[in-house]
Order: C-alpha cells, then sequence, then structure tokens
C-alpha cells in the first residue's frame, strides 16, 4: 500500500487531496488497488508543474493537479472535481468536450486546440474561458484506452488581451482612416475653396500650400516653397509684414475687409486692389504654433462697383440737391422719406425734421383740404397727382406751385411716390400782371375814348351858336386822340421790341437842340412843374432821333406823372469823354430800393403807384431799349418822397470804349474803365473799377481779374467800386451764374466788395454774387480802409 502510494507524493495541494480522497467509498476503490497506469499517470500529473487534467475510465473520473486548479476558480469545481465523473462536473459544456474526447478515444490519437473558448462555472458564475491544449489518449499495456490525458493551459488572458489588441488595432485603423478621410476633406475644402488659401509654414513663413484661386490672385508670382516676405517685398510699407508676424507671434487671429493694396498690375504699373481676408495661427499636433493659415478674397470688382454706384448716387443727389424743384419722395403710405436741398432752404427747415413732420404744414389753409383729398385719392387709386397751391417759405410768404407726384412702381406694386414743386409765382404774378395790364389798357384806352365822345356831343350841341366853343371841344378832343395814339403806339413798339422787329434809322443830328426843344414842348403841359435844361455843351449824335426824344419825353413824361405836387424838374446833359450823360432829376414821389431792380422790365409797375397814376407799365422798358440798341447804358438814384434820378449814357461812336493802357499779363492791368494790381508786398490784388460800367466793361474787367488771379496766385481780392459812377444791371446775372463759381474754383479766398456810392450799382453787386458759395470768404463795405483790414486781417487764409 504505502509503496503504491509512493506513486502519490508531493504535488502540493492536490497531491495532498488526492491522497487523502476516501477512494475506498469511489468507484475506483482504494488507491492500493488502482492500476499501475492510473497510478503513475496520476503521480505523474501531480508533480508536473504545467496544467494537466486526466479522465480515467469509461466513465471519465478525474484527476488534475495544482497548476490545473487555478483554472477552477475560487468557489465552483473545486474540489469536488477531483474523483467526479466528467459529465458530471462539466454538465455546462459536456456537449463540447464529449465529442472531442470520443474523437481521441475512436481515433486513438491525440488532438490539439489552441485558444478555444469553453465556458466553466467558477467564481460563482459561468465565465468564457480559453484554453489552449491538447487531448492525448492513455494507452494501456494491453492496447486499450483507458483514459484521456488532458494537458492545457487557460489562456483566457492572453486571448482577452490579444480580443483588446485586435479591437484597438480596429479603433486605430478606423481613426487612420478617419483622419485620412478628414485630411483629404480638408484639402479638398481648401483646394476648392472659393476665396484663396494659403499656408504658410515656419519662421520664415513659407508658402507650403497655396489653392488655385490664391495662385491666380498673384499670377505672376512664384509662390510655393518661398517666404510670403520674398514674394511680396511691396507689401512691407503697407503693414501687411507686421499684421502676419503678429498672427505667428501672438496666435491672435486677423481679419481685414477690403483692405486696398497697391500691387504692380502686368505692365508693373501699380494698380489699386481690394481685398477681405483672415489670417490665423495653423497649430502643430504638438499644440505649437508652427506657420500661418490665411484665406483671401480679392474684393475689387465689388468695392469698386459699389464705388461706382456710390458716385452715382451722389451725382444723382447733387443733381437733384441743385435742381430749382422742391423734389420729395413719399413710401407707398405717402410718408415722406426724401426731401432735396431745395425744400430744406426754401422752407428753413433741415432734412430730418421736415421727414419726421411731413410736408402739409407749409401749405396755404385755403389749399390744404382740396390738395388732401386729391392727394388721399391719388394713394388710393395709384393714379399721378397734380395740384397748384401756395407754400409758406421761410421768410413766411406764400408762392405758388405747382405740385405733381407719379408713383414708382416695381413687380406692379407701388414703392414710392417722386414728387416736385415747381415754382409757378412768377407765372402768376405774370398772370395777375396781364390781368391787371388788360384792365388797365382797357380804362387808359377808355378814358380818352369817352372824354372825346364827350367832346363831340358837346360840340355837336355848340353846333349853331358858339363857334369858339367848338375850336375848344375838338381842339380837346385831339389832345385825346393823341393820347389814344401814344398809347396805341407804346402797345406797338413793345410788341416789335419782343418780335426784334424795331427799326433804326441812324442820322446825325443835333443831340442837345433835340433835347432842347423836347424840354421846351414838355415844359407847356404843366402848369404846376418847372422844367428846366442844363446844358454847357452842343454834341452831335449818330442816332434814331424820333426814339431818343422818345426816351426825352418818356422821362420827362415820369418826372411830371410822379412828383404829382409839381416843382422843380432838372434835366441835364454834358459830354464826358467820349460819352453824352443825360439826366432827369425830379422831387417827387421817389422810389424804394428794393423796386428799383425791376423797373424796366415790361408791364412793371410798382403797386402803390400803379393805382393812382395813369400808365401801362411800358415807358422805362421801351427807353431801355432805345438806350441799349444805341450801345449805351441806364441807372438810376431815387429816394421814397425826395424824388428821382433817371440817367443814361450814349457812347458818341456807338459803343462805349474799354481802352487796355497797359498790362504785363501777370500782375497788373491798366484800361479806360478798370485797374488791376497785384501787391505782392501785401499780397492781394487791388481792382479799382473807374467811370460808368454797362455789360460789355464789367465782363472784359472781371474776366482779366479771374486771370491775374490765376497768374499772381494772389487769392485776396480788394474789389473796389467807389469810382464808379452808374452801372448796368444786366452784368449782375453774368456775374452769379458765370464769373464768380469760376473765381471760387480757382481757388479766391477772401473778397471785400467795397460798394459803388450809385444805389443802382450797389444793387448790381449784391447780385453779381450766388446765394451759395463754399470756401470763398466775401463781405461788403461801404469804405476802402475797413474791406483792406478786413481782407488783410491775421486770421485771412495762407496764399500762394
Ligand atoms: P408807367 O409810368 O406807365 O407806369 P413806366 O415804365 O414809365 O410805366 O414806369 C414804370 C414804373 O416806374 C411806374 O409805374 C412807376 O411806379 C415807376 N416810375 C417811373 N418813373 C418814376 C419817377 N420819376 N418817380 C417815381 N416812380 C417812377
Amino acid at each position: 500500500m504505502s509503496s503504491k502510494l509512493n506513486y502519490l507524493t508531493g504535488g502540493g495541494e492536490m497531491g495532498e487531496l488526492t491522497r487523502n480522497y476516501d477512494w475506498a467509498s469511489h468507484p475506483l476503490g482504494a488507491i492500493n488497488t488502482w492500476p499501475p497506469l492510473l497510478l503513475s499517470t496520476v503521480g505523474t500529473i501531480l508533480k508536473s508543474k504545467f496544467p494537466m487534467f486526466l479522465w480515467w475510465g469509461s466513465q471519465f473520473y478525474q484527476f488534475y493537479n495544482d497548476a490545473y486548479r487555478t483554472s477552477l476558480g475560487i468557489s465552483g469545481k473545486h474540489p469536488h472535481a477531483l474523483g467526479q465523473r466528467g459529465e458530471d462536473c462539466w454538465t455546462e459544456t459536456w456537449p463540447v468536450i464529449k465529442p472531442l474526447i470520443d474523437r481521441v478515444l475512436y481515433d486513438n490519437e491525440g488532438c490539439w486546440f489552441e485558444d478555444q473558448m469553453i465556458p466553466v462555472y467558477r467564481n460563482g458564475s459561468l465565465e468564457n474561458c480559453y484554453w489552449t491544449f491538447s487531448y492525448s489518449p492513455l494507452i494501456d499495456l494491453d492496447g486499450s484506452t483507458a483514459g484521456v490525458l488532458v494537458v492545457c493551459q487557460e489562456t483566457t488572458e492572453k486571448v482577452q488581451l490579444l480580443n483588446q489588441l485586435q479591437a484597438a488595432n480596429l479603433t486605430l485603423q478606423r481613426s487612420q482612416a478617419l483622419i485620412e478621410r478628414q485630411n483629404h476633406e480638408l484639402k479638398s475644402f481648401l483646394t476648392h475653396n472659393p476665396g484663396g488659401v494659403c499656408i504658410l509654414q515656419g519662421d520664415d513663413l513659407v508658402y507650403t500650400f497655396v489653392n488655385d484661386n490664391y495662385q491666380q490672385l498673384f499670377p505672376d508670382r512664384q509662390l510655393l516653397g518661398r517666404s510670403v516676405f520674398k514674394v511680396f517685398p511691396e507689401l512691407e510699407s503697407q503693414q501687411l509684414h507686421n499684421n502676419i508676424l503678429h498672427v505667428y507671434q501672438t496666435g491672435k487671429s486677423f481679419t481685414v475687409n477690403e483692405q486696398l493694396f497697391i500691387l504692380p498690375n502686368a505692365n508693373g504699373e501699380p494698380s489699386e486692389h481690394y481685398y477681405n481676408f483672415t489670417m490665423q495661427a495653423k497649430v502643430s499636433s504638438q499644440g505649437k504654433i508652427d506657420g500661418v493659415l490665411a484665406f483671401v478674397y480679392e474684393v475689387t470688382q465689388a468695392v469698386l462697383a459699389r464705388q461706382r454706384e456710390k458716385e452715382l448716387e451722389n451725382r444723382f443727389r447733387f443733381v437733384i440737391d441743385t435742381m430749382p424743384q422742391q423734389v420729395w419722395i413719399c413710401d407707398a403710405t405717402g410718408k415722406v422719406v426724401y426731401v432735396n436741398a431745395k425744400v430744406c432752404e426754401n422752407y428753413g427747415v433741415d432734412a430730418h425734421t421736415l421727414i419726421e413732420s411731413g410736408l402739409n404744414y407749409f401749405v396755404h389753409p385755403d389749399d390744404i383740404g382740396g390738395v388732401l383729398e386729391k392727394w388721399n385719392q391719388s394713394l388710393a387709386n395709384g393714379t399721378a397727382f397734380t395740384e397748384v397751391l401756395r407754400l409758406r417759405f421761410a421768410d413766411g410768404e406764400y408762392r405758388w406751385h405747382l405740385s405733381v407726384a407719379v408713383p414708382y412702381e416695381e413687380d406692379g406694386m407701388i414703392k414710392q411716390w417722386i414728387g416736385t414743386n415747381t415754382d409757378i409765382d412768377k407765372q402768376k404774378a405774370n398772370e395777375r400782371k396781364k390781368d391787371e395790364f388788360l384792365s388797365i389798357a382797357s380804362h387808359e384806352l377808355k378814358t380818352p375814348l369817352t372824354t372825346t365822345k364827350a367832346f363831340i356831343q358837346l360840340a355837336k350841341k355848340s353846333f349853331e351858336q358858339d363857334s369858339d366853343q367848338i375850336w375848344k371841344f375838338l381842339v380837346k378832343s385831339e389832345e385825346q386822340t393823341d393820347r389814344l395814339l401814344r398809347l396805341i403806339n407804346d402797345l406797338l413798339d413793345v410788341s416789335k421790341i419782343n418780335a426784334g422787329n424795331v427799326v433804326y434809322n441812324k442820322t446825325p443830328f443835333s443831340f442837345t437842340q433835340s433835347l432842347k426843344h423836347t424840354v421846351e414842348s414838355m415844359a407847356q403841359i404843366s402848369r404846376i412843374h418847372h422844367i428846366t435844361l442844363q446844358s454847357n455843351c452842343d454834341i452831335d449824335f449818330n442816332g434814331d432821333r424820333d426814339r431818343l426824344e422818345q426816351v426825352f419825353i418818356n422821362l420827362i413824361n415820369n418826372a411830371i406823372k410822379y412828383s404829382p405836387n409839381g416843382g422843380e424838374i432838372i434835366v441835364r446833359c454834358e459830354k464826358e469823354g467820349q460819352n453824352i450823360i443825360v439826366s432827369v432829376q425830379d422831387f417827387g414821389i421817389g422810389i424804394a430800393e428794393d423796386n428799383l431792380e425791376r423797373l424796366f422790365d415790361r408791364f412793371y409797375r410798382i403797386d402803390n403807384s400803379s393805382l393812382k397814376f395813369q400808365g401801362l407799365g411800358l415807358g422805362l422798358y421801351i427807353v431801355a431799349d432805345i438806350i441799349k440798341r444805341h450801345g449805351g447804358s441806364f441807372w438810376i438814384e431815387s429816394e421814397p418822397n425826395k424824388g428821382s434820378t433817371f440817367s443814361f449814357l450814349l457812347p458818341l461812336n456807338g459803343r462805349q470804349e474799354l481802352l487796355d493802357i497797359d498790362t504785363d499779363g501777370r500782375t497788373y492791368y491798366h484800361g479806360s474803365f478798370v485797374n488791376i494790381d497785384f501787391n505782392a508786398k501785401e499780397n492781394y490784388i487791388h481792382v479799382d473799377w473807374l467811370g460808368y460800367q454797362n455789360y460789355d466793361s464789367v465782363t472784359k474787367g472781371c474776366s482779366i481779374m479771374l486771370s491775374l488771379m490765376k497768374a499772381s496766385r494772389c487769392y485776396r481780392i480788394l474789389n473796389d467800386n467807389t469810382r464808379v459812377s452808374g452801372n448796368w444791371s444786366e452784368a449782375s446775372d453774368w456775374g452769379a451764374k458765370v464769373w464768380f463759381p469760376q473765381m471760387a474754383q480757382a481757388g479766391l479766398a477772401k473778397f471785400a466788395w467795397i460798394y459803388s456810392p450809385s444805389t443802382f450799382s450797389r444793387i448790381s453787386s449784391n447780385k453779381s454774387v450766388p446765394q451759395n458759395y463754399e470756401g470763398v470768404d466775401l463781405q461788403f463795405f461801404d469804405d476802402v480802409a475797413a474791406a483792406k483790414k478786413w481782407l488783410l486781417c491775421a486770421n485771412a487764409l495762407p496764399v500762394n
């Protein structure tokens, strides 16, 4: 017995258990009854340090060693598995194991399994365990198979590790694929980006990637492999280099819109380019900034298009703002959204306030009802609006306007109303004047006719009694017929002047005699006036004698008519140089300054005199035409209640002489009518107007002033009119519209205008400058010293 137990010595825990097992109660019987094969095999197993297991006999009784025991877990099959039947022990896996055992038994051959999964119930649960094992038949001496020896090793951990490794590998592969796809997508995104994209790498910021769009922005430059600083040396002065470096050094992104860069074009000429661009730091996988990524969009076309649009808009606004009409725009509901400069100027209110308040406030209370009714109809029906209405201007006066508004449609929908208000006050006034004229004319023509008729009736009644009486009536009738004839002649003259059909028969005649004769015959007309001629010369003149006598008659007639209380009327005639100067002075009602300048207009009659005095308002108009046609000019001095002096000048040779005396074309001009001198020391130009001025003298003198200002590059002017004797206001319109704007444009900075003592000339001066002029400092003065002091004062703009 003990000798048999010797087979089973050692073997650790399992050796112990096997030896102490109650084999006697087991079908295998006590150890000493065991066959030698079993004994030697169990002994070998127990001593082996490699996991081993044995199924013995037809019931597959089990033996295993310490190395195997660990695979059975802490709680589970161990230690019952010892001596247990295979089928009872491995109930959960027997269907897997048994066929393998049967194959060994049947083939009498061993078999080998690597990392085979065989679930084992252990540690309180069924675990998926992996095994590498060999089943080998245990052959007895008689050649029969006595059992199956299992040499095995649990590889669960290895398999699990392997599985984890495979999973990790798979994840890695997937990640790599993902990165590759993303890389591909990124590259495709950068390549096909509608803007230019580039990557600048390293401290030198070398181009390592540029897409086609980027390269096309700079077609003639080699980019890849070169530092941005070398590619664009010209941008160093344009701050770009510093900006790129800043992004690279700080990691702070940099975005600029519509940045202008001057780059040479294909011909090497500098051309303007506008870019939107963003630069951001490029960060390496180690988290360090290793370059700069730039996205660039050239927006030159868009910027230029917008600039052009803006220019067009500015031009459009300029046109609208300089229009003489009020222009306003309403939205579809009729709310004002825009007014031009004229509207603001007329109402004396800024655009913002007008847009807030609307324009109804300025419509005359008697017109507003009708205007609103029509306007609402237009808004409702989408039909054009037209109305004649009165609008109140900043000076509180109402002026007649024609208001028109038309709808502006887009896609069949009214978007806006574009409206204009055209000042028709003059036309209205003219209409009124025409009506007045017709009624005055009818009255004027009717009076002599009815008077004549009355005298004829009286003559008829006296026919058989008193021939003296008849004679008186006939004389009176003749006087009235003459008056009628004069009125009709005046009317005919005016229509001839307008049609340009007046024929002037110029012949030499004694001007002084003709004047003397007229004064003498006119002196008979009124008993309450004393008309005298003061003349110490005898002048011959080449002109239309009848027409010039008409001038004398009209002026003396007016002097009589407008001094109803009688008194002196002084007619003066003298020769000054090559001119005849005539004046007619009365001490009658006089004329206010405001009315002076329109006196020579057709049908113009001063309101307060028109009701009291006979007349059609044609006399002075005809006078003006006759004087102009003789190359002359005219002017008036007058004061209300003190009287008036009407003067005219006739050049003896048919044209007022404008003699050039001396000029260097640059610093001075001396002429018969003006002296212009550039004072280099005090840096101003002195313009000294001399004597009688007319359209020709004013336009000539002003043009010389402009060219000397440009030539001497001196932009301060002392415009001295103190020595002007008379002036013809027709040049003032030219001054305001043509000459002064040219002066302003040429750089005129300061302009001191000294008035002439002549009121008429003073009016011309005020009219000779436009109401709005920018950049010119202008002031009117009465005396030269004050004007010069102002012109040369310290705050004067620098000249030259
Ligand atoms: P008429 O005398 O027929 O009205 P004129 O053309 O001769 O027409 O004169 C135009 C206006 O000028 C007159 O209506 C008058 O108001 C004013 N006027 C003309 N001469 C004088 C004068 N000597 N004194 C005051 N007012 C005058």
